[in-house]
C-alpha cells in the first residue's frame, strides 16, 4: 500500500511575509466571540516578532519555553490551560519558533480534539479526530517539522512522534526574515538536521524518486549555506528544510536520528545537536555524509562537545538502546530488513560510548 498523504494546505514564503498573518486569520475567526492561541517562544519575549504578532484582545497569547524539548506532560498542560481559557475552541493555535515550539502547537491543536493524554497518542495514526486549525512559523530552519506528519514528544516510556495525517499544519508562514537572528552554533544544528535528513533519505533503502527529488534539492541549498556562503542563505536554508522534510515524507530517517532519539530521552540532549554528535562517528554507514558534514563544521567554526556518554552507567545506557531499538523503519530504511542482525544491542552500546 502506498501512503496517501496530506499536505499543508497553504503556504506563503517571503521576506517580512509574517505580516500578512493577521489577513490569513482573520479568514478563520468565526464570531466576536472567538478566539486565537498563540504560542510564542520565550525567547522572544522582549523582541520585536512578539509586537508584531497580531494578538486581538479575546486571543491568548502563550510564551513557552523550549530549554527542553516537548514532553507530553508539557503538552497536557499547556492543553489544560487553553480549556480554562474559554469553554469553547479556539478559531486556531498559531506556533512561533523552532522545530519544538511548531511541535507543541501541532500537539495542542490535536488534544484539544481528542481526549486523554498526549502520550496515548505516540506512534502511528492513534488521532482519531480532527484538529483545531494549525498554523506553524519557523524561526529556525532544518528540522523540516513545518511540513511534516508528526510531532515529537517525550513521553513517560518513550520518545516518539504523534504521527497523523491531522498533525500536519493548516498553513505555514515562511518568512526568512525570522530566522535571520539565531546563534550561529544554534543556525548550524538545526541547518545539520536538515543535512542529516537528506543524507539518511538518500542511503535508505525507501529510496524512490519523490524523495530523491527533494531531498537532493535539499542538499545542493544545505551545500550553498554552509560551504559556499553567499547571498540569501536564510531563503536558501528555509527552503533546504522544506525540502527536506517532503524528501522524508516519502522515505525515512536513519542511523543517526535512532540514535539521537536515544541521546535526547536519556541526557536530554537536543535534536539538532544530538544528530551532530551522533553523526560524527557514524562514517562507517554515511562515509561521504560525515566526510562533508565534518568540511561545512570545519567551514563554520563549530566544535562538538565531546564524551557526553563516557560517564553514563549502565542501566541508562540500556534505556538509551531501548529508545533507539523501538525506531525500527529507521534501521530497517538503513540497513535493510535484516537490520536485527546487523544492529545488535551490543552494537548501538559501542556507538554510544564513543559519543
Ligand atoms: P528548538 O525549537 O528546540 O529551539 C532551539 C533553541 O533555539 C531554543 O533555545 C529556542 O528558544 C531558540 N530559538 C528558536 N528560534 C530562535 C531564533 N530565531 N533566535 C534565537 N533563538 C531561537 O530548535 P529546532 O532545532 O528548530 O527544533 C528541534 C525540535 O524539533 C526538537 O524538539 C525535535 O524533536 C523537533 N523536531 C521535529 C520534527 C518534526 O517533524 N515534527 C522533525 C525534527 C525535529
Ligand atoms: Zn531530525
Amino acid at each position: 500500500m502506498f501512503r496517501n498523504f496530506k499536505m499543508i494546505s497553504r503556504v506563503v514564503f517571503g521576506r517580512g511575509c509574517f505580516d500578512q498573518l493577521d489577513d490569513i486569520l482573520a479568514e478563520k475567526r468565526k464570531d466576536t466571540g472567538s478566539f486565537m492561541v498563540f504560542l510564542v517562544d520565550d525567547v522572544f519575549s522582549a523582541s520585536s516578532l512578539r509586537d508584531r504578532v497580531p494578538v486581538k484582545s479575546r486571543d491568548l497569547l502563550i510564551l513557552v519555553n523550549v530549554d527542553e524539548e516537548p514532553k507530553t506532560a508539557y503538552v497536557d498542560d499547556l492543553t489544560h490551560n487553553v480549556r480554562d481559557f474559554s469553554n469553547r475552541l479556539p478559531d486556531g493555535v498559531i506556533g512561533i519558533g523552532g522545530g519544538s515550539t511548531m511541535d507543541l502547537a501541532k500537539a495542542i491543536s490535536l488534544m484539544l480534539t481528542n481526549p486523554g493524554s498526549s502520550a496515548d497518542y505516540q506512534g502511528w495514526d492513534l488521532i482519531k479526530n480532527p484538529a483545531v486549525y494549525h498554523v506553524g512559523i519557523p524561526t529556525l530552519s532544518g528540522t523540516g517539522a513545518e511540513v511534516s506528519r508528526t510531532t515529537v514528544l517525550s513521553g513517560p516510556e518513550k520518545k516518539l512522534g504523534i504521527n497523523s495525517d491531522h498533525t500536519v499544519f493548516d498553513q505555514i508562514v515562511l518568512d526568512p526574515e525570522l530566522i535571520s537572528g539565531a546563534p550561529a552554533n544554534q543556525r548550524f544544528y538545526t541547518g545539520m538536521d536538515c543535512y542529516i535528513h537528506c543524507v539518511e533519505s538518500l542511503n535508505g533503502k525507501y529510496l524512490n524518486a519523490f524523495s530523491k527529488s527533494y531531498g537532493e534539492k535539499a542538499i545542493e541549498l544545505c551545500r550553498e549555506v554552509f560551504l559556499d556562503g553567499g547571498p540569501n542563505s536564510d531563503d536558501k536554508l528555509m527552503m533546504a528544510s522544506y525540502f527536506g522534510g517532503m524528501s522524508i515524507a516519502y522515505s525515512q530517517v536513519g542511523v543517526c536520528h535512532a540514535l539521537s532519539y536515544g541521546l535526547s530521552f536519556v541526557l536530554g540532549v537536543h535534536h539538532g545537536i544530538g544528530n551532530c554528535i551522533a553523526f560524527d562517528y557514524l562514517d562507517e554507514y554515511y562515509p561521504e555524509g560525515v566526510r562533508e558534514f565534518r568540511r561545512m563544521m570545519k567551514k563554520q567554526g563549530i566544535e562538538l562537545p565531546r564524551n557526553l556518554v563516557a560517564d553514563t552507567d549502565n542501566d541508562k545506557l540500556e534505556k538509551m538502546i531501548d529508545v533507539a531499538l523501538v525506531l525500527e523503519p529507521l534501521w530497517e530504511n538503513a540497513l535493510g530488513s535484516d537490520w536485527k542482525r546487523i544492529m545488535t544491542r551490543d552494537r548501538i552500546k559501542e556507538l554510544y560510548q564513543r559519543m
